[in-house]
């Protein structure tokens, strides 16, 4: 499978401590998208989902928030990663797809099967911004799917900005939702690594997730 990215452990992608896991590529397109470096299918990384999935096993968090890219559109794959991760052990896992709901229940019933939440539904420019935390636009829906996040989709907590600042050998890796118009410098962190001198960069990607 294709990844973007990977945050092992963050806070501002969903309740608790998670780990946090860009799908690369989507067949979506919304206007607008906060990630757009993430839309070409072969850009990323190939990593392989059982190896994937134990990595992530073996995390000290709660569960898992898939973001992309659009997660669905290597249902496959992330289904081999998420029966694995479900075998491992109890991880919580949180899908946020671009695609609408009707769509997500009737297409992909073997992914909602590992899914605890989902948040569906592209990301409208036009209803945006969106007054809940980590929701894109005011047309996406949430849907509990166990009881392990239902008290959450039931009482849902209101937005905020916020961003996180990972070290990552010479290079800083930001995620979360920052103010609006903020500008993010430098590539991202999975392309090669730039010609001497290296210097830190600002990743713009892993970003302002509020798509899907
Ligand atoms: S907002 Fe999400 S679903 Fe829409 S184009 Fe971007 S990655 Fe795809």
């Amino acid at each position: 499978m294709r990844i973007a990215e990977l945050i092992k452990l963050t806070e501002v992608e969903g309740p608790g401590r998670r780990a946090a896991l860009w799908l690369q590529g989507c067949s979506i397109r919304c206007p607008g998208c906060c990630n757009p470096e993430f839309l070409d299918p072969h850009g990323g990384q190939d990593r392989d989902p059982l190896a994937l999935a134990d990595e992530l096993a073996a995390l000290p968090v709660e569960g898992l928030t898939l973001l992309g890219g659009e997660p669905l559109d290597q249902a496959a794959e992330l289904e081999i990663l998420l029966r694995r991760l479900r075998a491992r052990g109890d991880f919580g896992v949180i899908l946020f797809t671009g695609y609408p709901w009707n769509i997500v229940r009737t297409r992909f019933p073997q992914i909602l099967d590992c899914c605890d939440l989902v948040k569906a539904g592209p990301f409208e420019a036009a209803h945006h911004p969106d007054p809940r935390r980590w929701i894109g636009s005011t047309n996406q829906t949430i849907h509990a799917l166990t009881d392990r996040y239902r008290n959450l989709a039931a009482a849902w907590p209101a937005a905020r900005r916020e961003i996180e600042i990972h070290l990552r050998g010479d290079a800083i890796v930001i995620n979360g939702t920052p103010l609006p118009d903020t500008p993010w410098p430098g590539p991202h962190p999975l392309e090669p690594p730039a010609p001497a001198p290296r210097r830190p960069v600002l990743s713009p990607t892993l970003p302002l997730r509020r798509s899907p």
